[in-house]
């Protein structure tokens, strides 16, 4: 399958056909170019001698004054002494992130006696290097004046007039500072992304601007008005100036130079080999300039960044040689730093990044953008809701943030590993994440951040309130919110889980229940779409190898067997091949296994604590999540659902398939010709009580 690189130069036997779209070409305003200042400081800058500092601090400045942004400088200072809330819109890279917040002080606009400014991300990785940028274009001590504070990782102080935080540091401020009276003004950046968190920040922010300009015009002294930015790198600001009050919209016009973008003639099946080939195709014919690889995940990088240094260690003496720099969240800084340094002599730097690099950090150097068109993104998992390990297709809007990224300095080149006809079947837009997610999962982080009438919130895009109604029911009856619909203990814990709140809830019982191990287990495995594989013509064999996991008690212990047998062989893929097993999804079902190991971790939990031969305890822990998602025998030898009495059939793809148990316990239920129950587990029906004692007593109540 692999195709061989060909490192002679042009006439790539094995290479991709690429197609030259003019249409495609950004055409931008070239501004003249001018020198890029690195304008870097070594380490060392807190020993320069006085010479030094003056000159250093010179250099900065120059650099300054040559970002787009500058000579909109007074436009944008005299805007926000004129209005509350201001929307600036502008290339990525164009300076807003690390000058608007120096602007802002610079104008007297915040400082310690009015307040400092706040400016969120929604990654960590770009909360902390833009704080470290912008420390050392102030030419001040990280920590002092400029600052950042990321979760389990505070450099802020009282002296910190700029700060830098990921948009879920600022949630947990409102929780203890309801006003968010230390700071004068707050930035909301990558506003396009429309996170859960961010879009949560746009409802609460706007509700405290308004508090504090009524305290304020009430005469209370202590209370200054508070000043509102929002900022985006896409063309969506009317969304967010009339969700603000109509506010005024500034546009920054970036310094792009033409993108040539190229679409592959036909489509490619495999993202790695077909952005591996291209690396080294550019890399063949192209003598000057970075490579930026836009990938969807951690996993991706790191195999990549084994295969390019592998083949660009065998590249001869005299070629240029090629250096891997992987980039993801992650990554430790010092790492991540290297993304950001020259590369040494004759050396090319492929950067392989997350879309981190899309707009919210800007790399020096890239002439040339891979696209592989995907993106992991929280929410489009439907089986778990765990942050997306499926893969999902890009928006054009980010298809066209990532172009861009090859014109910073020069006129670039983006190969997307996508056909043309790909392209336009795009959605537009990334879709909010609250439409992704499943809603009960929304309500959840709203409570969790300290919005608890939900029905009364201020959404951007404003979910129906039966849906909003439906959901809190549910979370009613998961015991995640009480009576009085405040968020429980249990609640509370289960906000920490990127999860759907079922699982969440499944995977805090486990401690009770003794079956951590198998439960993260379990849930990782059906996080992928199936881990049996099944080829057409050979369904009778996959079903016969399938036979030997096959647990009587159904899926969820069936997934179990095939996990320790998985394991007992390292995970051999000739193992998977011959038991038909699909050794990817196993591999991907791993990576969420880790992540859910890391979560449970972080509130204490063992993940090691096993229930080993006593598995009723397994099913009976799933029951805590999904004892709304049950099925008893009839006499007729039908199945039908404890809530709402519906005709339920099993799958024929599960292990229950055929079988007459006392009851079902099911993860989804799929609307086909008939109802189909999948994942499916038999139950006893005296476990009900047991696992929603609250939700069985209502039940019965309410029957007559
Ligand atoms: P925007 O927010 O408009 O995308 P930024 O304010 O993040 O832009 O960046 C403006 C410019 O500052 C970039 O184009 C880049 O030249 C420079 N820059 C930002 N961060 C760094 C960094 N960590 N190292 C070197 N240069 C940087
Ligand atoms: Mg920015």
């Amino acid at each position: 399958m692999k195709r061989v690189v060909n490192f002679e130069e042009n006439e790539d036997a094995g290479g991709i056909g690429w197609e030259f779209n003019n249409e495609h070409t950004i055409k931008h305003e070239v501004k003249k170019q001018k020198k890029n200042h690195e304008g870097k400081l070594n380490a060392k800058s807190n020993r320069l001698d006085k010479q030094d500092f003056t000159k250093k601090k010179k250099e900065m400045l120059a650099f300054r004054k040559q970002l787009p942004i500058y000579s909109g400088r007074d436009a944008i200072i005299n805007s926000l002494k004129e209005n509350d809330t201001i929307i600036v819109m502008g290339e990525t890279g164009s300076g807003k992130t690390t000058q608007i917040p120096q602007f802002v002080v610079e104008a007297g606009l915040a400082s310690k006696e009015l307040g400092a400014v706040a400016i969120t991300q929604p990654r960590r990785v770009a909360a902390v290097n833009l704080a470290k940028r912008v420390a050392e274009e102030t030419m001040c001590r990280l920590g002092s004046k400029v600052g950042y504070t990321v979760r389990f990782d505070d450099t802020s102080s009282p002296q910190t007039i700029i700060k830098y935080l990921t948009d879920g540091m600022l949630l947990r401020e409102i929780l203890s500072d309801e006003l968010l009276l230390r700071y004068k003004v707050v930035v909301l950046d990558e506003a396009h992304e429309r996170t859960l968190r961010t879009d949560m920040l746009f409802g609460m922010i706007k509700k405290i601007q308004k508090i504090r300009q009524e305290k304020y015009n009430a005469g209370e002294t202590d209370v200054q008005p508070l000043k509102i930015i929002i900022m985006s790198a896409t063309l969506d600001a009317e969304k967010f100036s009339e969700f603000f009050n109509n506010a005024k919209i500034l546009y920054v016009s970036g310094r792009l130079y033409p993108v040539d973008t190229m679409f592959t003639t036909e489509p490619q099946s495999d993202y790695l080999d077909a952005s591996l080939v291209s690396i080294f195709q550019i890399h063949m014919n192209n003598p000057k300039g970075d490579i930026l690889v836009f990938l969807p995940g951690q996993e991706a990088i790191e195999s990549l960044a084994a295969l390019v240094n592998e083949y660009a260690s065998q590249l001869r003496p005299h070629q240029q040689a090629l250096m891997a720099c992987p980039l993801f969240a992650a990554l430790p800084p010092s790492q991540q730093q290297k993304v950001f340094d020259p590369a040494p002599e004759n050396t090319r730097k492929v950067i392989l990044s997350t879309n981190i690099a899309e707009t919210s950090i800007t790399i020096p150097g890239i002439r040339y953008v891979i696209d592989c068109g995907l993106a992991k993104l929280r929410g489009f998992n439907p089986k778990i809701g765990v942050e997306s390990l499926l893969l999902h297709p890009i928006s054009k809007s980010s298809a066209w943030q990532r172009t861009g990224r090859a014109g910073r300095e020069a006129a670039g080149v983006c190969y997307r590993l996508y056909t043309e006809n790909t392209f336009r079947e795009l959605e537009d837009d990334t879709v909010p994440e609250i439409r992704r997610c499943n809603l009960a999962s929304a309500v959840l982080a709203l409570k969790a951040s300290g919005i608890s009438n939900v029905l009364e919130f201020d959404y951007m895009d404003r979910p129906s309130r039966s849906s909003l109604i439906r959901a809190l029911e549910e979370l009613y009856a998961l015991n995640a919110i009480d009576d009085t619909g405040e968020l429980s203990d249990l609640g509370k814990k289960m906000a920490e889980f990127p999860l759907d709140p079922s699982f969440s809830k499944v995977l805090i019982q486990s401690k009770e229940y003794g079956c951590t191990l198998e439960v993260v287990a379990i849930i990782s495995l059906l996080s992928v779409d199936t881990i049996f594989f099944t080829p057409s013509d050979k369904r009778e064999q996959a079903a016969e190898a399938r036979k030997k996991f096959l647990h009587p008690d159904g899926d969820h212990l069936t997934l179990l067997n095939v996990l320790k047998s998985y394991w007992e062989v390292k995970g051999d893929v000739e193992w998977c091949k011959e038991n038909f097993i699909n050794s990817r999804n196993m591999r991907i079902a791993m990576e969420v296994r880790n992540q859910l190991i890391r979560f449970c971790e972080r509130i204490d939990m063992d993940t090691n604590a096993s229930c080993g031969a006593e598995t009723d305890q397994i099913l009976k822990c799933f029951l805590t999540g999904f004892f709304q998602n049950t099925a008893l025998l009839q006499p007729d030898g039908s199945y039908k659902s404890v809530t709402g009495g519906q005709l339920v059939k099993i799958h024929p793809a599960s292990a229950m398939f055929g079988k007459r148990v006392e009851g079902l316990m099911y993860n989804e239920l799929v609307f086909t010709t008939k109802h189909y129950v999948r994942g499916v587990s038999a139950i006893q029906s005296s476990w009900l009580p047991l696992a929603a004692p609250k939700y069985f007593n209502n039940v019965r109540k309410n029957e007559p």
